[in-house]
């Protein structure tokens, strides 16, 4: 005699368990589409994974930068790859409460931004000379120089300001706080 297990919460709850640990082995693989070498998962915008009652799998999200473009372009990569990997119900809900900071990109993000030849965020969001736009002396992804200059608030996109290696002469993205 096996037992029913269909009512049984623990079971359930493994059921539940799995399948939002599967959710969040796709989202591992959701780049962003402004910098391909960081995953949703990097960025720490990924705020909770989690099934409803109906099966729905929902996936809280926090936008980097509201007004970011490439927010409703990760919206649409997560939605793929997770119903590329089974998932027929996704809901995909956006909490702008608390704001996204640089503070939650993770050790492995901010060496992938290095590596990537763009500068991570050098101070934590609670530097306030940050949010006055005061330029800082940033370190060269390239060469480690700190001889280094801001040609412009704005690099590649909105979410990026430029600079430039004095040494080495080579320009990067520095990836601005929020
Ligand atoms: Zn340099």
């Amino acid at each position: 005699m096996t037992p029913m297990t269909l009512n049984d919460d623990n079971d359930e709850m493994t059921l539940n368990d799995e399948m939002t640990n599967s959710a969040r082995r796709l989202l591992e693989t959701v780049c962003d589409p402004e910098i391909p070498v960081l995953t949703v998962a990097d960025l720490g915008i990924v705020r909770d994974v989690r099934v409803l009652d109906d099966g729905t799998l929902e996936v809280v999200i926090t936008p980097t930068y509201s007004g970011c473009p490439a927010m409703n372009v990760i919206e649409v990569n997560i939605r793929a790859a997770l119903q590329g990997g089974g998932f027929e119900r996704v809901k995909i809900t956006t909490v702008l409460s608390p704001a996204w900071t640089t503070d939650w990109l993770s050790e492995v993000g901010r060496r992938k931004l290095r590596a990537f030849g763009i500068a991570p965020p050098a101070e934590t969001s609670a530097d306030k000379r940050a949010l006055l736009g005061e330029p800082r002396l940033l370190e060269c992804p390239h060469c480690g120089s700190k001889n280094t200059e801001m040609i412009s608030q704005f690099g590649s996109t909105a979410c990026k300001a430029l600079f430039r290696c004095l040494d080495c002469r080579e320009p990067f993205d520095y990836f601005k706080c929020h």
